[in-house]
């Protein structure tokens, strides 16, 4: 079993586009979203739910109104001001001491685990596919992610998958190191821009930190030729493989808009080009 993570240095590359068209190419194979804190794969691949969990950490306080007599006991020892004058706790201000549940003569005070996300296990018209949601402000600290690409690697050996392919988390922090751990390849997708060259850079210094091997694509090539050829300039000196330059097609936001994937929306140039780069990091 292979695991393909597609990455970038930051959200807007053209990643997902990439990703998906991927999942219709390839045979024998679980889909792992990992871009938990904007997953979009499952727009165009739209998942029905088959199995779901929750990420949890850290606890926040509870008064059961029925319970409390409004001792105040609580109030006075909560250093964070996280319980209200009537007797509400404010979740956000509440820093999980318990503190307060010890001394509540009634014991009116239960701690709640916290529920920082979702992960789900889908059907797709491609095959399975692991993907996730983070909670509403919460930081993406990689667990989500970890949770994610271990769940699709376990249905990939049940399921005898020869590939798993991972849409990688943007960025260069925990979730992108999360997301290119143990990976067979990582093709990098940037942007002729000099911000996609920048970030690029940053993503293929964190790849060859953890010993990834990498391959690079250059998304709509052509809206920056001078651009692009720094970027293949780059990729020369740095002996990084550059295995397919995508061109800017109209016919990519056709697809998107019709949800479909490139490849099965278009047979023409910009379809074959991206099952040349499949050839290239699936072989
Ligand atoms: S310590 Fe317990 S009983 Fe007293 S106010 Fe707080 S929750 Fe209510
Ligand atoms: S758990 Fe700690 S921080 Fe939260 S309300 Fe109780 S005493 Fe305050």
């Amino acid at each position: 079993m292979r695991q393909i993570v597609i990455i970038s240095g930051k959200g807007g590359t053209g990643k997902t586009v990439i990703t998906a068209s991927f999942a219709a190419i390839a045979e024998s194979k679980v889909m792992a979203d990992c871009d938990v804190d904007a997953a979009d794969l499952h727009l165009l691949l739209t998942p029905e739910i088959k199995e779901k969990g929750f990420l949890k950490s850290g606890k926040t306080a509870e008064i059961d109104p029925d319970k409390c007599v409004k001792c105040g006991k609580c109030l006075e020892v909560c250093r964070f001001r996280a319980v209200q004058s009537n007797f509400v706790i404010d979740p956000v201000s509440c820093e999980g001491c318990s503190f307060c549940s010890l001394v509540c003569p009634e014991r009116a005070i239960s701690m709640r685990e916290n529920v920082t996300g979702e992960w789900f296990v889908s059907n797709t018209r491609f095959g399975p596919m692991v993907h996730a949601k983070l909670g509403i402000a919460e930081e993406n600290s990689g667990k989500l992610v970890n949770i994610v690409k271990s769940k699709a690697k376990e249905l990939a050996q049940n399921n005898g998958a020869r590939f798993v392919i991972v849409d990688g988390a943007p960025g260069i922090g925990c979730p992108v190191i999360a997301s290119i751990s143990e990976a067979d390849i990582a093709l990098i997708v940037t942007e002729p821009t000099i911000s996609g060259m920048h970030d690029a850079d940053r993503v293929i210094k964190v790849a060859r930190h953890f010993s990834v091997p990498i391959k690079l694509t250059i998304n709509k090539y052509d809206l920056n030729m001078d651009m692009s050829d720094i970027i293949e300039d780059y990729c020369r000196k740095n002996n990084i493989d550059v295995v397919g330059k995508v061109p800017f097609d109209e016919v990519v936001v056709e697809a998107m808009v019709s949800g479909k994937t490139i490849i099965e929306y278009s047979a023409g140039k910009t379809a074959q080009i991206i099952k040349k780069i499949w050839n290239s990091v699936s072989s």
